[in-house]
């Protein structure tokens, strides 16, 4: 697609990203006639999913996930989304990628990995089925559900660190674009919905204990620029979320991206320094501006 197409196809399906691109001013827009020919095809078209659709396939929190590019046989699309699925690999603690899975779920005579994601020791979240495909990873319950794999066997292993942290981004962006509520009911261990042991006691626990949906809502409330410090997972106080106590931000890249549409807003109404440099923002000032423009202040 050309610059200019996608740019088409954001102005059709992503209202609120064109809204915001019209809200920067260094970028020159250029102008589509909404009773343009082609732009009811963009949306009439059956050759293309649906906007909803597509919006809930694109990252809202900008999760990183690395691309495998692994080849299915026949997939088919799931129409239904309420649920999300935590899974182990068991039987030894390795780091199984998403291509080894691919290899062993081939082998099963599947279309290949059954899982949407895997979240590797380090963190690392790598593409599974895609998102949109009925995945085969909870017997009877795929039709309605995304399958998420934390490699290891956590029946002997815990998860490291950096996985229960990448899950509960992961599924607080999965839970935003499809309205899933982030609860106990929604996010399932393998094991609640059949006999098995999967995810591993270990895993359970943390999902028993409400680790992982804590997780999940503080990603969550980050990301609609709501903080809720009971929400904040022990070890990362203080730790890699950033701002909390003593960070300042100094300039407009630096900042979190729930915060950026309102400050930019600001320094355009020269509200604040006309160059976006030396900002000297903390977390709480920008939580307060976030809150007053949300009021209709700016
Ligand atoms: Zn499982």
């Amino acid at each position: 697609m050309t610059l200019e197409e996608q740019l088409f196809f954001v102005k059709a399906f992503l209202p609120e990203a064109w809204d915001y691109l019209q809200t920067k001013n260094d970028m020159r827009l250029p102008e589509f006639d909404d009773n343009d020919e082609v732009v009811s095809w963009w949306r009439t078209s059956t050759k293309i999913p649906n906007k909803t659709q597509i919006r809930r396939r694109i990252s809202v929190m900008g999760i990183d996930i690395k691309e495998t590019d692994l080849s299915f046989n026949s997939l088919s699309e799931r129409s239904y989304t309420d649920m999300v699925v935590i899974h182990h690999t068991g039987c030894n603690d390795i780091d199984a990628s998403a291509e080894e899975i691919h290899g062993w779920h081939l082998n099963n005579g599947w279309a290949g990995i059954g899982y949407h994601y895997v979240i590797r020791k380090d963190g690392t979240i790598e593409r599974g089925r895609p998102e949109w495909a009925i995945g085969s990873h909870a017997y009877g319950e795929n039709s309605h559900t995304i399958g998420i794999h934390l490699s290891g066997d956590f029946e002997q292993a815990e998860p490291t660190d950096e996985q229960l942290d990448r899950c509960g981004a992961l599924v607080a962006d999965i839970c935003e674009r499809y309205g899933i509520p982030i609860d106990r009911e929604h996010i399932v261990g393998h094991g609640e919905l059949m006999a098995t042991s999967c995810p591993g006691v270990n895993l359970q626990a943390l999902l028993d204990d409400g680790t992982i949906t804590g997780k999940a809502v503080f990603y969550y409330n980050q990301n609609q620029g709501i903080e809720d410090e009971s929400a904040v997972p022990a070890e990362q106080d203080g730790g890699n979320q950033g701002g909390r106590g003593t960070e300042r931000f100094n300039n407009i890249d630096a900042l979190p991206d729930w915060a950026k549409p309102t400050i930019q807003k600001m320094i355009d109404k020269g509200l604040l320094n006309g160059n976006g440099e030396s900002l000297d923002l903390s977390l709480d000032m920008l939580r307060m501006f976030v809150v007053n423009d949300r009021a209709g202040l700016y």
